[in-house]
């Protein structure tokens, strides 16, 4: 198909923006019960391929609602993607509701049942049970995409009314799909035409600071990164920035982005610690690396946060040595050395306190890098001296450290996430004299 005018193949509308919807199916979904990230999925994934998803509507495993809801997809794309409801029980009803739209019969396709029928002699599961016949069903004229994480295949109808892609409910094997079989095929048919326009984001991450004073920070940037927009995302972790080039040739998208993110970089300060999906204990590992120190965690309220957000980073043992979770006070004092004195006079969580854990820690481990954190996760425990969310923090590279006391808002799970970032990020700033 051409730039400017439509490709039509079955009312298959093809324009050079490549319109789809996605259309999720589960009863669970719509209850509350599962989060619906395949459509978030799919969009991300699509996006920077020059697919743009308009709309994302989620059905129950309901006959009717499914063919409704993928009728009226179609009706106004002409593409779209459906996920769930491929499984081998009676609620997954997503192929006949659909090949109902397309008055296509649902035909056993031998070759498919034979590759079901393998998969079960190869991870000695015994023989196939019935109930999986059915996922060897397949509308007539619809392709099998085979599916190499499950059984459930993925199925691609071409015809009057549009094309349906179907895939499985289940995340990996969906994005399995999306990246072996429906990525290939839309981005063979976008980039038949030059003119193909995608959406790309990059995302700058900052921690420390909140939305507005970096606003602020930033003053009228937005006329100064045109045409790329700017949007704030507060989260537990920080700030991220997320750029976006809309709709541009995929060269020009990145020319513009890579402009946007060297004007706003600077501007961002010692606040900016990364690029896309990076992970604050990964910059903070290959920093410690890069010194040649060991790292040791000393932690009361985090209760092990910490030290399962460092070892969550692959090779971080080339870095961290351990760590001690120190929730009690005697145990403070026993395990780390906090002089009995600090905890009358100021109380565990107070920056005292966190200063003597660190060096307990670092002395227990014999290491050169530490950060220690003491606070008040909530809901009880608070006072008004110190509310709950009080958080003290420490850290040290070498002969240097610092301490930090902040008031941390959210619940107690918000709390000691926000906690275990703020004192990352302590000695990130440590590490990088910030
Ligand atoms: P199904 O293909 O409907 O049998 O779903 C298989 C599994 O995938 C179930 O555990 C579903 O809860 C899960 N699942 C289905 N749809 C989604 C979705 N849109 N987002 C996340 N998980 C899903
Ligand atoms: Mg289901």
């Amino acid at each position: 198909f051409t730039g400017t005018e439509s490709y039509s193949a079955g009312n298959h509308r093809l324009r050079e923006q490549m319109e789809l919807e996605v259309v999720t199916i589960g009863t669970e979904l719509v209850l509350g019960f599962t989060l619906d990230t395949n459509a978030s999925d799919i969009a991300s994934a699509l996006t920077p391929i020059g697919a743009n998803v308009v709309r994302v509507t989620s059905v129950g495993d309901d006959e009717m609602a499914i063919r409704n809801a993928v009728t009226d997809a179609l009706e106004r794309t002409g593409l779209v993607i459906v996920t769930g409801g491929l499984g081998p029980t009676r609620d997954d009803i997503t192929k006949k509701a659909v090949a109902a739209i397309y008055g296509a019969p649902l035909r056993l396709d031998s070759k498919y049942l034979a590759v079901l029928e393998r998969r079960f002699e190869k991870f000695g599961q015994g023989p196939m049970p019935e109930s999986n016949r059915s996922q060897a069903e397949v509308p007539a004229g619809a392709e099998v995409l085979p599916n190499r994480r499950g059984t459930a295949p993925g199925l691609w109808l071409e015809g009057d009314p549009g094309t349906t892609v179907m895939l499985p409910g289940v995340s990996r094997e969906m994005r399995g799909l999306i990246d072996e079989h429906v990525i290939p095929r839309l981005g063979d048919r976008l980039q038949a035409d030059e003119q193909t326009r995608v959406t790309r984001s990059r995302t700058l991450r900052t921690t420390g600071v909140s939305e507005s004073k970096l606003a602020d920070q930033l003053g009228r940037i937005e006329t100064k990164i045109d045409p790329v927009t700017l949007a704030y995302l507060p989260g537990i972790a920080g700030v991220d920035l997320r750029l976006t080039a809309w709709q541009m040739p995929d060269e020009s998208a990145q020319r513009v982005l890579d402009r946007a993110a060297e004007c706003l970089e600077p501007l961002l300060g010692a606040n900016f610690y990364g690029i896309g999906e990076v992970d604050l204990a990964a910059i903070v590992l290959d920093t410690l690396k890069s010194h040649r120190v060991g790292l040791a965690v000393a932690e009361s309220c985090t209760g092990g946060e910490v030290g399962s957000r460092i070892t969550a980073i692959p090779g971080s043992s080339g870095v961290f040595v351990g760590g001690v979770i120190c929730y009690s006070d005697s145990s403070k004092m026993r395990h780390l050395g906090v002089p009995n004195e600090l905890l009358d006079s100021h109380g565990a969580v107070s920056e005292q306190v966190a200063k003597a854990m660190l060096d307990g820690v670092c002395h227990m481990f014999d290491v050169e890098a530490g950060v220690a954190v003491t606070g008040i996760a909530g809901p009880g425990g608070g006072s008004d001296e110190k509310p709950v969310g009080t958080v003290c923090l420490a850290a040290r590279l070498g002969s240097r450290s610092r301490v930090l006391k902040r008031w941390f808002p959210g619940g107690r799970q918000e709390v000691r996430q926000r906690s275990a970032q703020a004192v990352l990020d302590l000695l990130r700033r440590l590490a990088f004299e910030l």
